[in-house]
């Protein structure tokens, strides 16, 4: 008879908190793995968000929200560096227009203060023109932090599971867990592809997370998925902002924002909807006019005639109202990841340092990996570089002459990378997220077909069998014109 291998850790769910939980603990002797139903790391919530690291003075002082996101700042620099991953710390406004915007931004730098978050004013007029010429003239008043940051979510994601392959992780995707049963000190994994065993759980299952809970029979809070729908400008509009550029929250939230993308796009949303499925990823018209009417208060210097996209993602709203992070009360060995909305993504290294711990005191200390390797081989970003650097990389690979994605500069050589490298992408949306042709202009119009023809070569696959975005979502299904 087979006998399963037993898992020192599975995570499930593979997004940013997935990621950086398993990466975190493959510094240690353990088995690791992470399983998620999609077709590649980051592809729900991680994808679509504002993908701010917030400077932290913001959530309510005393919450596993404003303590994990103070602690997570300061983490971004060198996590970045060390996976080269786009990270801009530009700083942010929150602007206000008349007295009662005064009052609320004063009481936000006072809590900054009080949660010792550096670098913070409160600034007038003049300052705010100097630093955002394209903004209102009715803005009077604003809070500049300037430890707030821009990243590439879903590219740090994708980053920190190769890092963790390379460290031992293993992932296994388009697995969906489906049950999990509680055994003699271990827990029984059920899945859409057979069953897997584990002595503690690690649930970063987003909006699902619930209802992984539910399956140790832990139904101690339950997520109502939130979401927020996005404009996405075009690069030409790239140079309008500098800063991320908040409005006086209310009591819904931080609100509409504008702010530069770290690849020089403009993001501009979002809006914030309760709704039922924890699926509904739609854009609505009514939706979107309503978010151009508020961003336009901020600034009438939008240029909304060069939007390339819309698009929304879900936040995994808890009934707890703050993050859900610790061992489950029910299930020993259980460990929480839920409720993780924003600030999530800015939270999410300092949670994986705390699920570690908390690892560590269930298991009574771990040991050490000395191979441990915290860098991953660099990116080359051919669009990035000088004449001189392009010119060495076309003479080292002739692929770098070979520009496939025209919006973007991107080459045959780094698409062929993405493909060969652990966690490398296997789908049309797998290149995209990680070389970007299909981000720019013309949203993939006319590098689709010589990326799914590259994927089709590299992966040694019928051409048929190249998918958008997994199982579901093949593009070409057969030949036209066929010679008769
Ligand atoms: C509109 C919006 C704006 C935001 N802006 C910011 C921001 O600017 N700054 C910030 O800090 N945070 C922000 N956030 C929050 C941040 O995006 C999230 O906290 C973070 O992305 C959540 O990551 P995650 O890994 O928990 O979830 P996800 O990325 O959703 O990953 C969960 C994974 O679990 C998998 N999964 C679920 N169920 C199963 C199952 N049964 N079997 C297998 N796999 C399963 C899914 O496939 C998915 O890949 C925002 C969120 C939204 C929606």
């Amino acid at each position: 008879m087979e006998t399963k291998k037993m898992n020192d850790v599975i995570v499930i769910g593979a997004g940013i908190a997935g990621t950086f939980v398993a990466r975190e603990l493959a510094r240690y002797e353990l088995d690791i793995l992470v399983i998620d139903q999609e077709s590649d790391v980051a592809n729900a919530t991680t994808m679509a968000n504002s993908a701010i690291v917030h400077a932290g003075y913001d959530a309510k002082p005393g919450s596993q929200k404003s303590f994990f996101n103070i602690q997570g700042n300061p983490m971004f620099d060198q996590v970045c560096e060390e996976l080269d991953v786009p990270f801009k710390r530009i700083g942010s406004l929150v602007i206000g227009f008349d007295e009662e915007d005064r009052q609320t931004i004063d009481k936000m730098y006072e809590a900054g203060l009080k949660n010792h978050i550096p670098e913070m004013s409160v600034i007038e007029t003049d300052q705010i023109k100097e630093l955002e010429p394209n903004i209102s003239d009715k803005v009077r008043v604003a809070l500049y932090a300037k430890t707030a940051g821009i990243v590439s979510p879903f590219e740090l994601a994708i980053a920190l599971a190769e890092n963790g392959i390379e460290n031992g992780v293993k992932y296994q995707l388009e697995t969906k867990v489906i049950g999990i049963e509680k055994q003699n000190g271990y827990y029984e994994v059920h899945t859409s592809r057979g069953d897997y065993q584990a002595r503690t759980i690690v649930n970063c299952a987003g909006v699902y997370a619930d209802q992984i809970s539910q399956m140790v029979g832990d139904t101690s809070y339950s997520i109502h998925p939130r979401k927020g729908e996005y404009y996405l400008l075009d690069k030409k509009a790239g140079k309008l902002f500098n800063h991320v550029i908040f409005q006086t929250p209310t009591d819904h939230g931080k609100g509409v924002l504008i702010t530069p993308t770290v690849h020089g796009n403009v993001l501009v949303g979002p809006d914030s909807n309760f709704v039922g499925e924890k699926d509904d990823v739609s854009t609505e018209a009514m939706s979107l006019q309503e978010i151009r009417n508020i961003a336009s208060k901020s600034s009438d210097k939008i240029p909304f005639n060069q939007v390339i996209r819309t698009f929304a993602g879900l936040r995994a709203s808890s009934d707890m109202g703050d993050f859900v992070i610790g061992e489950s009360k029910v299930a020993k060995g259980f460990i929480h990841v839920g409720g993780f909305e924003s600030p999530g993504l800015s939270a999410a290294p300092a949670v994986a340092k705390y699920v570690v711990e908390i690892i560590k005191d269930i298991s009574g200390g771990l040991r050490e990996k000395v191979t441990f390797n915290p860098r991953r081989r660099p990116v080359v970003r051919f669009a990035e570089l000088n004449l001189e650097e392009k010119q060495k990389c076309v003479e080292e690979d002739p692929n770098y002459g070979n520009i496939i994605c025209r919006c973007e500069q991107v080459t045959e050589a780094e698409i062929i990378d993405c493909i060969h490298r652990d966690m490398g992408a296997t789908t049309v949306k797998g290149v995209k997220k990680r070389t970007r042709p299909g981000m720019g202009r013309c949203q993939g119009g006319f590098c689709e077909p010589k990326v799914v023809e590259i994927l089709a070569r590299e992966l040694n696959r019928p051409i048929e069998e190249v998918s958008y975005n997994g199982s579901k979502a093949y593009i070409v299904t057969e030949e036209t014109k066929k010679q008769i």
